[in-house]
């Protein structure tokens, strides 16, 4: 769907994305994390042609971009809708104009026009607003319009550039359920660009870190946040985690697909009482919930622990006094 080879792009003689490899399937949605200046934007602005690169590929379903022409690059850009931070409505046109203004430029007819443009906003929950002005609604209600217009040309593809980061909580929320209904119910592959793990977790399946200017990882969600590579601790901040004399420091990872609770059951019992918890965190993540634990136990008995863990299938990791944990837990 979108294959990014070896990508690489300068501004002017700094390099802002080097080597770049991604592979974004159909229907998936895909999120893209990194600190501000990272790179993100740029990529996704490579992604939809809006930016050349020096050297490397963009092919997104099938098509190399860097071989269209004007009038090819046009129609390719209509089958991929974006959404930004700050929206980009036009203040002075109704939320129904705002929504028609794709199907303007591409001389749909008037009636066609308004009929798709008022599906679309009922289906995004604003068929009360259509002779409102931008400035008359919340940001969510702003996205939701911006949203409604993405998909006003039926694209294959939704590029959300830090489409939340504007929003508080509640309404970040509210908004991914709509992405995640739109990505459902007509199969558009949606990729994510944010700088807020909250949205990642919730809504994607796969995810990457960008970390200077190149991707640093890629993985499912679940699988980059218990491995807790050096990258995401980077970006999300960690705390080191001590064992004191005579006790270890075991980390352990509990899947909701491979046992759960039923297996920490199993090590509980094997310890008899003897540990301790220092820390326990419940993640919720798009398709699966994880529980990362970090337990004292006694040192002389780590290797029977791992041993047991590994029996059960939890996934684990142990760390000498020497050399503490750095965790998010
Ligand atoms: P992110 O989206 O991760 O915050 P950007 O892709 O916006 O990062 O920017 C990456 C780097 O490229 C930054 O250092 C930024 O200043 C620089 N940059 C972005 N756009 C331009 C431009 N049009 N001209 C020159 N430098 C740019």
């Amino acid at each position: 769907m979108i294959k990014v080879q070896n990508l690489c792009k300068s501004y002017k003689n700094s390099r802002v994305l080097s080597d770049i490899n991604l592979h974004v399937q159909r229907g998936e949605i895909f999120g893209i994390v990194g600190q501000s200046g990272a790179g993100k934007s740029t990529l996704l602005r490579c992604i939809n042609g809006l930016e050349s690169f020096e050297s490397g590929k963009v092919i997104v379903n099938d098509t190399d971009i860097a071989g269209l022409n004007e009038t090819a690059m046009r129609q390719f850009r209509r089958k991929i809708g974006m959404i930004f931070q700050n929206f980009a409505l036009l203040n002075r046109k109704t939320v129904l104009d705002n929504v028609m203004l794709p199907m303007e430029c591409w001389h749909y007819p008037q009636v066609e026009r308004r009929k798709k443009a008022e599906e679309l906003l009922a289906l995004v929950g604003l068929a009360d607003k259509l002779g409102s002005l931008p400035h008359e609604l919340s940001g969510g209600q702003k996205q939701r319009v911006a949203i409604a217009r993405a998909l006003t040309l039926e694209p294959d593809i939704l590029l959300c550039d830090e489409a939340t980061s504007a929003l508080d909580p509640a309404i970040t929320q509210s908004i991914l359920e709509l992405l995640r209904d739109v990505n459902r119910q007509m199969g558009i592959t949606i990729l994510m660009v944010t700088h807020d793990m909250a949205v990642i977790k919730t809504i994607c399946t796969r995810m990457a870190i960008i970390t200077g200017n190149r991707i640093a990882t890629t993985g499912r969600v679940s699988d980059v946040f218990l491995a807790e590579p050096a990258e995401l601790r980077e970006l999300v901040g960690y705390k080191e985690i001590y064992a004191p004399a005579g006790r270890s420091l075991l980390r352990v990872a509990l899947r909701e697909s491979v046992g759960g609770p039923a297996s920490l059951y199993e090590l509980f019992a094997f310890l008899k009482g003897d540990f301790s918890i220092v820390s326990a965190n419940i993640e919720q993540f798009e398709s699966e919930s994880y529980g990362l634990l970090y337990l004292h136990v006694a040192a002389e008995q780590l290797e029977q622990t791992v041993h047991c863990c590994q029996q059960h299938g939890i996934e684990c990791s142990a760390y000498s006094p020497e050399s503490p944990a750095r965790g998010n837990g």
